[in-house]
């Protein structure tokens, strides 16, 4: 029979993937003795079983759970529905992977009416027995049953604002008591049934609801972003519980080894004196920084700072750990590798080298290669920042600087973004619900809350600045308004602006700028450069995104899209003589025009390489592209041009075409006019020339895209070479050029050997080689593959993921293909993919010579690549 139920003594740390991240750990903070409340983990083979038999939960399974329940009632001294010693638990959804509020817990399971009344006499504390039921009736009905948390909520402060008090803690036990018959009234009008009294039955419905979680919208969604697999499951933990509500030398907290926002070697975190589980976080009391639990109770904070570094030596990075204590005494409740902003992330993992606790490739994993985006994210300009004024201040909950129009909530920022607005979300405080709109946003502000809660740990991970816990303002959500306490009101849709980094709150929108990048980011990188194999360049089109590049350490460009060249005002106007020419001679005249600032162009890229390898594609999208649309624009177009306007509308008709991204493009431009890639050729050659001249060493790499048939690449290239030659001649020089294609089309993959004869390099368009090979338009794709997500059909975005199991067999197959026919052959790629982790690590992996991506993506490659390799090494 499979074994689906753990006791913490039967695991550890290594089986995170069968016991979920936090139930292997408790299963290792109970093996190094450390003290942790007993309890069993039910597997995330059992959640899977759940889905198998349909939503089932499996009879052994639940057999499995009782024997454990036994064992562990043996263990406590304690029985489940017992009235004066009553086993209560904690039932803790956790995954393989930290997904931070996803999963609900449900606290204080067991208590029944007689539970509760035998455990108050027995125990003399009913204030503690009565808010422990209110708050399970709270968390059964809404984790459990998925009943509507705010009418529960509504009921307290409804009962608060008659007593006339503020804090829960202001309640009496006879306050605990009625507030628990409240509620139990309305589980029973919501559910239309009393609230369950048997423990036993409890038990099984939250395990269910747990499992039942793994697939709740906010889940799918996170999962979605963090590329976790739906068939990971989720694990159960049931656990004993401890009550840091009991009174004032109870409490419970959360706390980080290092600060997880600027990576400072100390101890931080939150806790709160007579509270329970989600408290701190919620933010429904402010709670007081961990440095002041020295004081009051400095034996336990010793206990816990000794425990805290004991941990982070055992687990070999910062950790973020949950804790309460229990009349004076301390319970760890979890720990686990802490989150951390991009800055902290390369402070610790450098500290750490220097400390001497790891290795410098074992540093390198420690960054997540797509955090180091926040790293580069904008900054507030100075000159705007000194004029504005700061109308109040929060919490520097996650570093970074946002502006934009404010949102009340998620649904809001979301439409806004999607309308191209630069958008703020405020919101009291956030919840799991949110993350869908703080994505969307450029910056979050809550009302309520500290450094732990929800809104600055999900704000830190996503890398958006966040400003937490405002408690200065004040929100009105009827009349979509935040107002300050010197009467400043904004509304829905103004501007404001938030500093994440100092906590600082503007109300007026102000310039960003891009950061600088130095100190510990350069020594990390340095470690990264050391140990990579694959080589990373970059798409740029001018020499100042050229120059951005090769400050991130692009060693190259993989990628020159000639044609963003001409969309300059001042260029369009010969461009688009040239396409509306309706003669060998007319175009050639045109182009003849043109050819001064392309060439002019490439000198100035080359120039700004320093002699760094420059790809350069030839003119690749479809003309019409380029041309007037509306009746106005062409004719001012013709009027410029000297030609009437029907001949110019009928000449734009023409080359409109019913499928333009498999239409006259690419090659093809260069098959029918190969005048465009004579003059395209001479702008490169004569360039290279003038450049090396100066002293430079450059050897165009020239890339035809496209190409899907040999005969049509030697087409195009005769005309290169053949103008190339004639112009290497004429300069009466040596120049050493490249002719390589695109492999974007499948039938090019399929043909790789027999196109290698031809071209010395293959790039990877990764971004048409998906659309063709999905046959999806990349354009329109996004409206259609949202159903494709919800309903589990895909699980990420293939344009911004390479398919590996498609796709990226067409890549392998392509590489392979091409270094038979060319030994030689130089493989890159240069999709948006050459930015995205895993398609880097698969790039490695299959011995491409280099990625190429976006200037802000260089440094994540690089990363990422360093990341493939050490991997491999520890293979
Ligand atoms: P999350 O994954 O959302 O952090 P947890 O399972 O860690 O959820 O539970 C949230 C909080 O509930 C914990 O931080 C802890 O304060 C409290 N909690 C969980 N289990 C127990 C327990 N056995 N005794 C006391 N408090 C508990
Ligand atoms: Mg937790
Ligand atoms: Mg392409």
């Amino acid at each position: 029979m499979t074994k689906y139920v753990y006791s913490f003594n039967e695991g550890n740390k290594d089986m995170r993937n069968l016991l979920g991240g936090k139930g292997a750990n408790l299963a290792e903070m109970t093996s190094i003795g450390l003290p942790v409340p007993r309890g069993f983990i039910v597997t995330t083979e059992a959640c899977n079983k759940y889905y198998e038999d349909n939503k089932q939960i499996n009879p052994d399974v639940e057999s499995q759970i009782f024997e454990k329940l036994v064992e562990l009632e043996a263990i406590t001294g304690k029985k489940m529905g017992d009235i004066n010693n009553p086993l209560l638990v904690s039932v803790r959804s956790g995954s393989r992977a930290s997904m931070p509020g996803m999963m609900d817990t449900v606290l204080n399971l067991g208590l029944t009416d007689e539970v509760a009344k035998g455990f108050a006499e027995a125990s003399s504390n009913p204030r503690f027995i009565y808010d422990s039921y209110r708050r399970f009736i709270q968390m059964f009905a809404d984790v459990v049953k998925g009943y509507p948390k705010a009418s529960f909520e509504r009921l307290i402060d409804q009962f608060k604002e008659e007593k006339g008090v503020e804090l829960d803690i202001e309640l009496t036990a006879e306050d605990m008591y009625q507030i628990t018959m409240k509620f139990k009234n309305l589980y029973l009008e919501i559910a239309g049934e009393p609230f369950p009294q048997d423990p036993k039955v409890q038990l099984i419905e939250a395990v269910t609801a747990v499992f039942g979680s793994w697939n709740n919208d906010r889940a799918i969604f996170y999962r979605r972003m963090n590329d976790i697999p739906s068939s990971w499951g989720t694990a159960v933990n049931i656990q004993e519980m401890v009550y840091g509500n009991l009174g004032n030398t109870s409490g419970t907290g959360v706390a980080f080894t290092r600060n997880p926002a600027t990576g400072e070697n100390k101890l931080y975190g939150e806790y709160l004196i007579n509270a329970q589980g989600e408290d701190v976080v919620a933010g429904i009391r402010t709670p007081q920084p961990i440095s002041t639990l020295a004081d009051v109770m400095p034996d336990v904070y010793n206990q816990f700072a000794d425990i805290a570094k004991k941990l982070e030596n055992h687990y070999k990075d910062m950790q973020d750990m949950e804790f309460t204590i229990e009349n004076g005494k301390l319970f760890m409740l979890q720990t686990r590798n802490g989150k951390r902003t991009a800055q902290a992330a390369l402070k610790i993992a450098v500290d750490l080298v220097n400390e001497g606790m790891i290795s410098k490739e074992e540093a390198l994993l420690k960054v997540e290669a797509k955090q180091l985006d926040q790293l580069l994210h904008p900054a507030f300009d100075g000159e705007s920042l000194r004029n504005a004024k700061i109308i109040t201040k929060g919490l520097a909950a996650s570093p970074g600087a946002g502006t934009g129009k404010i949102y009340f909530t998620a649904e809001e920022a979301t439409a806004a973004k999607k309308r191209g607005e630069q958008c703020l979300l405020v919101r009291l405080e956030t919840s799991p619900e949110d993350i869908e709109g703080m994505n969307a946003a450029n910056g979050i502000l809550t009302l309520r809350g500290g450094m732990t809660s929800h809104a600055a740990v999900v704000a830190r991970g996503m890398g958006r600045c966040c400003v937490s816990g405002c408690s200065d303002l004040i929100i009105d959500e009827e009349a979509k308004t935040l107002s300050t306490k010197d009467g400043l009101v904004f509304n829905e849709g103004d501007y404001m602006s938030l500093d994440g980094t100092t906590g600082n709150v503007y109300g007026e929108q102000i310039k960003t700028v891009e950061p600088e990048i130095s100190g510990e980011f350069g020594t990390f990188m340095s470690w990264a450069d050391e140990v990579r194999t694959l080589r990373v360049r970059t798409n740029a089109d001018t020499p100042r995104d050229a120059i951005q590049a090769r400050k991130f350490g692009a060693e190259g460009i993989g990628l020159c899209r000639t044609e963003h060249m001409f969309f300059e005002e001042s260029r369009i106007f010969n461009f688009r003589k040239m396409i509306v020419a309706d003669s060998v001679e007319a175009r050639e005249k045109a182009l003849a025009d043109i050819l001064p600032s392309q060439r002019d162009d490439f000198e100035k890229l080359f120039t700004a390489m320093e002699g760094d390898p420059v790809v350069i594609r030839y003119l690749d999208p479809p003309l019409h592209e380029f041309l007037p649309h509306t009746d106005d624009e062409i004719k001012t177009l013709a009027n410029d041009l000297g030609l009437s306007f029907e001949a110019l509308k009928t000449r734009v008709d023409s080359l409109k075409e019913f499928n333009p991204m498999m239409g006259h493009r690419g090659c093809r431009l260069a098959v029918t006019y190969p005048e465009i890639a004579k003059m395209q050729t001479r702008a490169v050659i004569e360039a290279a020339i003038n450049v090396n001249k100066q002293g430079m060493k450059i050897e165009p790499e020239i890339m035809i895209p496209l190409v899907g048939e040999l005969k049509e690449l030697q087409f195009v290239k005769n005309v290169v070479v053949e103008t190339a030659d004639a112009v290497i001649k004429e300069n009466g020089v040596n120049l050493k050029y490249h002719v390589g294609t695109m492999i974007e089309i499948p039938r090019a993959a399929l043909l790789a050997d027999k196109i290698a004869l031809e071209a010395e390099f293959f790039s990877f368009g990764t971004n048409d080689l998906t659309q063709m090979t999905f046959g999806f338009s990349r354009d329109d794709a996004g409206k259609f593959l949202e159903h494709y997500y919800d309903k589990n059909i895909f699980e990420f975005d293939p344009f911004a993921k390479i398919d590996q199991n498609g796709v990226g067999q067409l890549i392998q197959m392509a590489a392979e293909k091409g270094r038979q026919a060319r030994p030689d052959i130089h493989l890159g790629i240069c999709g948006e993919h050459g930015g995205e982790a895993s398609s880097v690590e698969f790039c490695h992996k299959i011995g491409l010579d280099y990625v190429s991506c976006s200037p802000f993506r260089v440094p994540l490659a690089r990363l990422a690549a360093a990341q493939a390799k050490v991997k491999e090494n520890l293979k």
